[in-house]
């Protein structure tokens, strides 16, 4: 494992970070305990020392606490979570909410704490107005918080403007090899980093897609550089390249993952991909943008649907009817879409356009629009009778 030197704190962090949004769970939604100690006994144990959650990811502060307790293993590594920020109303609030999440985490403290998904400067000035800049110095005086940040999904303009209004110590952003101009983007890591910032990376991968949703045409242009190493490889190491990224997060829920990023992390220092490698990836990301049309990562925050609709699942069928072929796209749309309930109409065509999801999607996706689309795509004109018989069959 490597290390490198977060700037403000000197704490030294593993360039792997492991994220907990995607701990494993079990048919009822629920955290699967002994898969998740495993994996966390596994990820100490070969160098990872910064472990990413948040209230907001059901179920997954508390099975960290649980496992770091049992353990004792609190002080081996850096704990980051997150405030979720709309909840808060009221000064009371922060502490109300600080509170909880300290419990949960069966600590007394927070390394790393951030803004979950602060995104704007006028969700930052409501939060100043009801007095989070000395709710943060009292924590930070009183050691319950040691290092403040902010994870971020907004317009790059916007994030510039967060950096500068405040003294962060840190911040989160989503950024890979096909969102470099999206979010926060390269401008935006190199600001944080010119800033003196620690930057933590989320979606590396983009909810999977560029591990094992890579098309075809993309995974052979990487096996032609390197047939050693897997797609998720060189979308982590593309990172490790970059001496302003401080620590890359994955959400890892199985074992072989953990393994192969790992692997992956064992000689990954700055400046390690050569110029063809790099010119291999700008092919990739050619091949990528021809075939997947909607941006979704999969996060599931527009959900629940009051129609039933699973959105996200919508979204990865039809990219995978562009990336794979129309028919295995119909396939996943058939089995995790329209078959899914059988006693609710859960395509596309169920939407009502209440735009209860778009404001929640932090990547901006246009959800209404994008679902017209997928109910062109996937919903021929033969496709309601045979959902009917599908269902009939599983009811
Ligand atoms: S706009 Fe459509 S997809 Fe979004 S929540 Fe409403 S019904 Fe569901
Ligand atoms: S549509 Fe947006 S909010 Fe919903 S799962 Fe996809 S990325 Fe997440």
């Amino acid at each position: 494992m490597q290390y490198r030197i977060d700037p403000k704190s000197k704490n030294k962090l593993s360039i792997l970070g492991f994220g907990c949004m995607r701990f494993p769970r079990n048919l009822a939604a629920r955290i699967d305990m002994a898969k998740t100690e495993q994996l966390v006994l596994e990820a100490v144990e070969k160098g990872i020392n910064y472990f990413d959650t948040a209230y907001l990811y059901f179920g997954s502060e508390e099975a960290l606490g649980e496992v770091l307790n049992k353990h004792k293993l609190r002080e081996s590594v850096y704990i980051a979570t997150k405030l979720p920020i709309k909840k808060c109303r009221t000064y009371d609030d922060f502490d109300r909410l600080f509170n909880e999440q300290l419990k949960h985490l069966q600590t007394g403290y927070i390394d790393y704490f951030l803004m979950h998904a602060l995104s704007d400067m006028t969700e930052w000035k409501r939060l100043c107005g009801l007095g989070v800049e000395k709710w943060i110095a009292e924590k930070k005086s009183s050691g319950q918080i040691r290092q403040i940040g902010f994870s971020y999904h907004g317009s790059h303009d916007e994030f510039g403007m967060l950096l500068d209004a405040y003294d962060w110590d840190f911040t989160q952003i989503q950024y890979n090899y096909v969102n470099t101009h999206y979010q926060a983007g390269t401008a935006g890591l190199l600001r944080a980093a010119e800033k003196g910032l620690a930057v933590i990376i989320m979606e590396p991968l983009l909810g999977g897609k560029l591990a094992s949703g890579l098309p075809a045409g993309a995974v052979e242009i990487l096996k032609k550089l390197n047939p050693r190493l897997t797609p998720a490889a060189w979308s982590l190491r593309w990172l490790w390249d970059q001496p302003e990224v401080t620590v890359v997060l994955s959400g890892m829920n199985e074992a072989e993952q953990l393994q192969e990023n790992i692997a992956a992390a064992a000689d990954a220092v700055p400046g390690l991909l050569t110029a063809a490698e790099h010119e291999g990836i700008k092919s990739v990301v050619e091949v990528f943008r021809e075939s997947y049309k909607i941006p979704c990562t999969g996060c599931n925050y527009c959900m629940p649907c009051p129609q039933g609709i699973n959105i996200p699942a919508c979204f990865s069928s039809y990219n995978m009817s562009y990336a794979v072929s129309w028919f295995s796209g119909l396939q996943q749309y058939i089995t995790s879409v329209g078959a899914a309930d059988p006693h609710k109409e859960a395509g596309a065509s169920a939407c009502i356009k209440c735009r209860k999801c778009e404001p929640l999607c932090p990547q901006h996706i246009p959800i209404i629009n994008s679902m017209e689309a997928v109910r062109q795509r996937m919903e021929p004109f033969w496709y309601k009778p045979v959902i009917k018989i599908v269902r009939k069959f599983m009811s």
